[in-house]
């Protein structure tokens, strides 16, 4: 399902964050990523969601070399993705509910698929009662089980958490180990970025744990406990362009939006910001909402553009969660 072969990472100053690493990891594996801190760690999550590219080797996430994804699609790559920061902060103008239906409303699902998914994810991660709750009203254990239920709300087949258990004590720590776990039993493929040895000690026997040290792999388990898998468990390398590369999948992943005009929102945006998302096939704000920093910088976008997008979207996501709370 992903696979890493001979991947260098450095990044301006010829800083080292990862030399020749390799792994491979399988569906339906959970995979603890560990080292101490400048590991590089948390550079194999950037590489995965294309935040940063390599300097050599290739990256697969299926059997997409996630490196070549043109930038406009990016957007709906992540979405197959399902990722978690220790600092990824719920909306805090929205209810627990409404980060989670938010997620969804961006998928263009339908009120009633929110509604029951919405449900479903809130008991999974035990929050139910706690649904109708603002983000500052939540504990720190509790704000990043709603994380994780909003960033399950794709239904991903990876989910990615760096340092989920960051800034909590152990016994909610435990907790989301046991949701992880849980999400893990039900075929997802679960990769966690942490230096809590007592974590991963605990899970020894059923976890994988690669163990990286200035940017290498030092250690690897590579752990019995695998799903079936349907997918062949080479990936033969691909010479193909990019499109043929990707088969099926591009269809899979070509946003909907990019084959109907542009938002009419968007157009009253500045020209030159208009112009630099029509390249790019960005269309609709819900696709802005899915880019990173590193695409901004890709997008070559001038300060004064930055700030103008800052405040464009800050009001819509006002306007919306307006129109969230007028439906509820
Ligand atoms: P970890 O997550 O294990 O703490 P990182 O992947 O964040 O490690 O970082 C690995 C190394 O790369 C560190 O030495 C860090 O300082 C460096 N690094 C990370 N991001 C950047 C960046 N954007 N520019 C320069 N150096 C970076």
């Amino acid at each position: 399902m992903v696979r890493f072969d001979t991947v260098t990472k450095k990044y301006d100053g010829n800083i080292v964050a990862l030399e020749d690493v390799n792994f491979d990891i399988k569906q339906g594996e959970f995979c603890f990523i560990t080292g101490p801190s400048g590991a590089g760690k948390s550079t194999i999550v950037k590489l995965l969601i294309q935040d940063e590219l390599p300097t050599s080797g290739s990256i697969f996430y299926e059997d997409i070399e996630v490196p070549k994804i043109p930038h406009k699609m990016l957007p709906s790559y992540r979405q197959k993705l399902g990722v978690v920061f220790q600092d990824m902060k719920l909306l805090n103008t929205r209810t627990l509910t409404e980060n989670i239906a938010f997620a969804l409303e961006i998928l263009q699902k339908k009120e009633q698929e929110i509604k029951n998914t919405t449900d479903y994810l809130l008991e999974l991660v035990g929050l139910e009662d706690r649904r109708n709750l603002y983000p500052d009203q939540l504990s720190g254990g509790e704000q990043q089980r709603g994380a994780i239920a909003r960033a399950l709300a794709s239904n991903p087949s990876l989910l990615l958490a760096d340092e989920p258990t960051g800034n909590l004590d152990e016994e909610n720590a435990y907790m989301i180990l046991d949701i992880l776990k849980k999400i893990n039993d039900s075929g997802t493929t679960i990769m966690v970025i942490t230096h809590d040895n007592i974590l991963v000690k605990a899970e020894k026997n059923n976890a994988r744990e690669i163990h990286l040290d200035e940017g290498k792999v030092v250690s690897d388990t590579k752990s019995s406990k695998t799903k079936e898998v349907n997918k062949p468990e080479k990936i033969e390398e691909k010479k193909e362009p990019i499109n043929e590369a990707m088969g099926d999948q591009i269809e899979d992943i070509q946003p909907k939006e990019e084959k109907s005009k542009m938002e009419t929102e968007l157009t009253k945006l500045s020209k030159g910001l208009v112009e630099k998302f029509e390249k790019n096939a960005i269309y609709s704000t819900d696709l802005l909402l899915g880019l990173t920093q590193g695409d901004l910088k890709n997008l070559k976008l001038k300060k004064k553009e930055v700030k103008e997008l800052r405040k464009y979207i800050k009001n819509y996501l006002s306007n919306k969660s307006n129109d969230i709370k007028k439906k509820s």
